[in-house]
C-alpha cells in the first residue's frame, strides 16, 4: 500500500485527508474516534456540551483511539474559557475554532503546542486566520449545514479564492460527501476535505434517529440558509423553518426572530428528535445521502472513490 502524504496528513499525522466536521449534538467521542481509527481526523463538537461533558468525551475519545483527534470550539460558546482549559489539561492535539475572531485564542493554544485550524467563509477571514498564526484553515462554502457565511459564497468560488489568498494548508468544506466532490475540491486547491452531513447519517453520530432518517429522506431544495439577521444557519425545511421563513418575509425584526428561535431549538430537533418544532442543521448535500453507514465505511468508501476517480483522470 502506498502511503499518501501531503500538507494536511503531515500536519495532523493522519493517513487520509478526510476530516469529520465538529457538529453540535452529533459528533461526540463515538463518531470522532471511529473516524480517527479509520485514518481520517475525527472532531468532537463541543458547542452543545457543558464543560464536564466535554471532558468526559475527550477522555473517552482518548481511550477509544490512539490516533489524532480534534475538538471544535465555536468561539461564541458562553463558557469558552472552561472549554479551553479542559482542552489544554487533557492535551488535545488539535483544535478547530469557528464562529469568531481567531486572534483571541490562537496564541494561547499555540503556546501549549496545540495545532490550531480556523473555519472561515471568505478569503478576508482566511487571511485573518493566517495572520493570527493558525496552522490551516477550513474554507466552508454556502452549501454547508449549520452556521454559514452571510456572503453566500459557494464552495466552487470560495476554495480557489482562498487557495490564492493564503499560504497555509487549506481544507475545503461545504457540499462534499462523495469521491467526485472530494476530487473537485482537491482540484480547486484544497489539501483535504471536511465532511459534515455525510457523517450525520452514520451509526456512531449521537443525534436522534429521527434526524438521521430525515436527512436520508431529504431531496434537492429541502434546505435553506435562514436567520441571516441573527447567525445565518442552513436548515432542513420543517414547521419551525416555515415559521422563520414567513417571519423573515414579513420583515420581522431581530427581536422577533430571537423570540421565535428561543433557547435550545437545536437540541429539540437534532438531539430530542422533534422533526416539526426543532432546528435541523444540515447541508445541501443531504439530498445525495440515502443510507446510514458505519463511520469507517464512510471514510473508506470516500477515499476509495476519490482515488479511483483520480486514477481515471490521470490515465
Ligand atoms: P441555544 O442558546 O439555543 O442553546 C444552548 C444549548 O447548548 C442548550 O441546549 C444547552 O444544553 C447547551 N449548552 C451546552 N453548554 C452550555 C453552556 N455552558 N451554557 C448554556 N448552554 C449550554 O444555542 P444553540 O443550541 O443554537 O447553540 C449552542 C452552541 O452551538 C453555540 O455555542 C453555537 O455557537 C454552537 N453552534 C455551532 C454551529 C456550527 O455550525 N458550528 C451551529 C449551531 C450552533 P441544555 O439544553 O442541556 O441546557
Amino acid at each position: 500500500m502506498t502511503i499518501y502524504k501531503n500538507a494536511i496528513t503531515s500536519l495532523f499525522k493522519i493517513e487520509k485527508p478526510i476530516v469529520q466536521a465538529g457538529m453540535i449534538w452529533t459528533s461526540g467521542w463515538r463518531l470522532a474516534s471511529a473516524v480517527s481509527n479509520a485514518g481520517g481526523l475525527g472532531i468532537i463538537g463541543s458547542g452543545s456540551m457543558y464543560p464536564a461533558v466535554l471532558k468526559e468525551h475527550i477522555q473517552k475519545c482518548k481511550a477509544a483511539t490512539n490516533n489524532a483527534f480534534a475538538v471544535n470550539i465555536p468561539l461564541l460558546y458562553p463558557d469558552i474559557d472552561k472549554h479551553l482549559q479542559i482542552i489544554i489539561d487533557e492535551k488535545v492535539p488539535i483544535v478547530f475554532s469557528s464562529a469568531g475572531n481567531p486572534k483571541t485564542f490562537t496564541g494561547i493554544l499555540k503556546q501549549e503546542g496545540i495545532t490550531v485550524v480556523h473555519v472561515v467563509s471568505s478569503s478576508k477571514f482566511a487571511l485573518k486566520a493566517q495572520d493570527a498564526g493558525c496552522d490551516a484553515v477550513v474554507a466552508e462554502g454556502f452549501e454547508a449545514g449549520g452556521h454559514n457565511g452571510r456572503e453566500e459564497t459557494t464552495s466552487f468560488v470560495l476554495i480557489p479564492a482562498v487557495r490564492d489568498a493564503i499560504k497555509i494548508p487549506l481544507i475545503a468544506a461545504g457540499g462534499i460527501a462523495t469521491g467526485r466532490q472530494m476530487f473537485a475540491a482537491m482540484a480547486l486547491g484544497a489539501d483535504a476535505v471536511q465532511v459534515g452531513s455525510r457523517f450525520v447519517a452514520s451509526e456512531e453520530a449521537s443525534c436522534h434517529p429521527n434526524f438521521k432518517q430525515a436527512v436520508i429522506l431529504s431531496a434537492e431544495g429541502d434546505t435553506h440558509l435562514s436567520l441571516k439577521q441573527l447567525t445565518p444557519v442552513r436548515l432542513l425545511k420543517n414547521d419551525f423553518y416555515r415559521k422563520v421563513y414567513e417571519a423573515e418575509n414579513n420583515h420581522a425584526t431581530k427581536d422577533v426572530l430571537e423570540k421565535l428561535l428561543g433557547k435550545g431549538r437545536a437540541k429539540k430537533g437534532m438531539f430530542e428528535g422533534d422533526m416539526n418544532e426543532g432546528e435541523l442543521e444540515i447541508g445541501q448535500v443531504s439530498a445525495m445521502i440515502h443510507v446510514i453507514l458505519p463511520a469507517a465505511t464512510i471514510v473508506n468508501e470516500l477515499w476509495a472513490s476519490y482515488n479511483a476517480i483520480w486514477e481515471d483522470y490521470c490515465k
